[in-house]
């Protein structure tokens, strides 16, 4: 049997694979993409879209495309009418974009495939074998057919909540489950809730969560909703009626919307549960593989494509020859925020269905007052947007250090705009001459601040003055591998095709 061999095999095209795809693909590197399915998923899931995501898409040159068709909600009411308010994000996305997932997942396949990826649909892993050098990949044509294998460097196990990756690397998956029988739907509404954003409607026993999309037929508008009964819990194969949905409406709503048509349902459970370790030697666990919670809050696909953005550099400093530990970080990193998701999201699965009525009572009386408050606002608005979350910074550095560059104001364009290409960026002082640095992505910010070198996540690895490289070529070094002084620039190269001179 012949093998092909690529630099790494991505397995799942789903949004976290096709990132970490379409970023390696960017860089460079081979990939080879093993999704199962013959054709991108149609049961969409995911409908909403943060700010920081929004940020990291724009960084692939895909987030105006999406914002096109997408709605753009400023805030989330959740019980007691509180709202999560995002429209003072520190972002240029003060919103949440509410667009079907299956949106999001032809953009990112899009990006994947542009970017020179070989995305083979309708095959799915069954065995992975690692040693001291690579990974053996064996998969089949999904309805069976010849066994076909491929070897890579590392593997990025992709491929979803029930990760055949994460069970063949022998991880751990420990959690619960938290709710069961949720029905999920597309629903047609004569008299749907106005208001800009996602609401949340909910008795002791039932609730219905509603999410308006921008599509209006002349008798009624379009709504995804998550509808729950405490007294109804059946398994996830169990059809969904029609009348199940309208009885959750009836208890859950002030008024009848009046429901015209349910365009398409599903009904699941949802489980807390998060690997132990997301990297196991060559082969890395990223998305739903490492990490499932309730889908309160949004942030499953979100997190999944921070997860890859965050990997996949990495995978490509070390494949350009810097130090393997760069690839531990990557646990290090995602794996305390993957953490904070999980509770968050769980806190507010577990508000949601809170029985006890003064504690329904409490619930509703506090969440207004709290989230009206702008420093408690904005902590939990940038928490769910991923805007405030950031990595941790080693003693000594600047603080500036684990943050996200992307609101430094520059004379000329966006960062966002500047890292379609791969690489480090240097972002000088206002007014600091250009450094001679081959191989650097370089820019002037146009406010006040220090220079900053941004990693190609978006995130700040060093802060200081761009004058003194002393202090920032071993950090470079550190990540990248590359030496300590570059030779003058002639051309912008992407960092795996930097030609620094190492001293
Ligand atoms: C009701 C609901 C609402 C949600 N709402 C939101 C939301 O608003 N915002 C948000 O951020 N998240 C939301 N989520 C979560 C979001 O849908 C997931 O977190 C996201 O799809 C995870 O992406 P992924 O690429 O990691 O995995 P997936 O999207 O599951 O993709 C994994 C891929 O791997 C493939 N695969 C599996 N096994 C194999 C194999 N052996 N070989 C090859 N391929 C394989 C699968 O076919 C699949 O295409 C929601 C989830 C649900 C259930």
């Amino acid at each position: 049997m012949s093998i092909d061999n690529v630099d790494v095999i991505v397995v799942g095209g789903g949004p976290t694979g096709m990132t970490a795809a379409g970023d390696l693909a960017r860089s460079g590197r081979s990939v080879v993409v093993l999704e199962r399915w013959p054709a991108i998923n149609q049961s969409s899931r995911a409908f909403a879209t943060m700010a920081r995501t929004l940020e990291v898409l724009d960084a692939r040159g895909l987030a105006d495309g999406l914002l096109a068709d997408g709605h753009q909600a400023p805030g989330v009411t959740i019980f007691g009418g509180a709202q999560i308010d995002l429209t003072h994000l520190d972002s240029p996305y003060q919103f949440v974009m509410v667009t079907p997932q299956t949106n999001v997942d032809q953009a990112l396949a899009g990006y994947a495939v542009a970017q020179g990826a070989d995305v083979r649909r309708g095959i799915e892993i069954i065995g992975l074998d690692q040693d001291a050098d690579g990974v053996t990949v064996t998969a089949r044509p999904h309805g069976g057919g010849n066994e076909l294998r491929w070897r890579a460097k590392y593997v990025i196990g992709a491929d979803g909540a029930h990760s055949t990756v994460r069970e063949l690397v022998g991880a751990d998956f420990p959690g619960r489950t938290i709710l069961s029988s949720i029905v999920l739907a597309d629903v047609k509404l004569a008299h749907g809730p106005s208001g800009a954003g996602p609401r949340l409607h909910s008795t002791r026993d039932v609730f219905a969560f509603l999410v308006p999309y921008d599509r209006h037929d002349a008798d009624g508008s379009w709504y995804r909703t998550m509808v729950w009964d405490r007294s109804n819990q059946l398994p996830d194969t169990e059809p969904v009626a029609q009348d199940e949905i309208e009885g959750v409406f009836a208890r859950a709503l002030d008024t009848d919307p009046g429901l015209l048509e349910v365009s398409w349902k599903s009904r699941f459970h949802c489980d807390e549960r998060q690997v132990v370790h997301y990297r196991h030697g060559r082969v890395f666990l990223a998305g739903d593989a490492a990490h499932v919670h309730s889908p309160m809050g949004g942030q499953g696909m979100n997190t999944g494509i921070q997860d890859a953005a965050n990997l996949a550099w990495k995978v490509d400093a070390v494949l350009a020859g810097a130090d393997d530990a760069v690839l531990d970080t990557y646990h290090d990193e995602r794996h305390p925020i993957g953490k904070r998701v999980l509770v968050q999201s769980g806190l507010m699965a577990r508000g949601i269905k809170l029985h006890p009525l003064p504690a329904r009572k409490m619930r509703n009386l506090l969440a207004p007052r709290l989230l009206r408050i702008p420093r408690f606002r904005d902590t939990i608005a940038g928490s769910f947007a991923g805007t405030t979350l950031r990595y941790a910074h080693r003693r000594g550095e600047s603080s500036l250090v684990g943050t996200r560059a992307t609101r430094i104001p520059l004379v000329h364009e966006r960062i966002t705009q500047l890292q379609r290409q791969p690489g480090f960026v240097l972002v000088r002082e206002r007014g600091a001459r250009a450094i001679d640095a081959e191989g650097l992505l370089q820019a002037e910010r146009a406010d006040a601040g220090p220079a900053v070198l941004v990693r190609p996540d978006g995130y700040i690895a060093w802060a200081g003055e761009s004058a003194d490289r002393s202090a920032w070529t071993p950090v470079l070094a550190r990540w990248t591998g590359r030496g300590q002084s570059c030779a003058p620039a002639t051309a912008l190269m992407p960092s795996s095709s930097a030609n620094c001179a190492a001293e």
